[in-house]
């Protein structure tokens, strides 16, 4: 069963269970839509291909309830610098 985990690996951002933002690899490394796009939907921590993480029916989820584990890169995310300028320029 997917962990289903809360954030972003990279810059924090909350996943909730029931969003389409999630993106995911094999081994659930967990990142948002922003940063798996800046990194061209590739984990960098595995190098396996994110993809978008199913949503889990919302009558699953209470007995089936997602992790409330956050994960965090120990390094910071350099794509994700880049995206943040950026986003603050527009
Ligand atoms: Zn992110
Ligand atoms: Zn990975």
């Amino acid at each position: 069963m997917l962990e289903l985990r809360p954030n972003c690996e990279c810059c924090d951002a909350d996943l909730p269970p029931e969003t389409r933002e999630a993106m995911i690899c094999t081994f659930e490394c967990t990142f948002c839509q922003d940063c798996a796009q800046a990194m061209a939907f590739t984990c960098p921590n595995c190098g396996g291909e994110l993809v978008r993480r199913p949503i889990r029916p919302a009558q699953k989820l209470t007995a089936n309830p997602p992790s409330g584990r956050r994960v965090l890169r120990a390094e910071p995310c350099d794509h994700f610098k880049i995206a943040a300028a950026a986003t603050r320029a527009t």
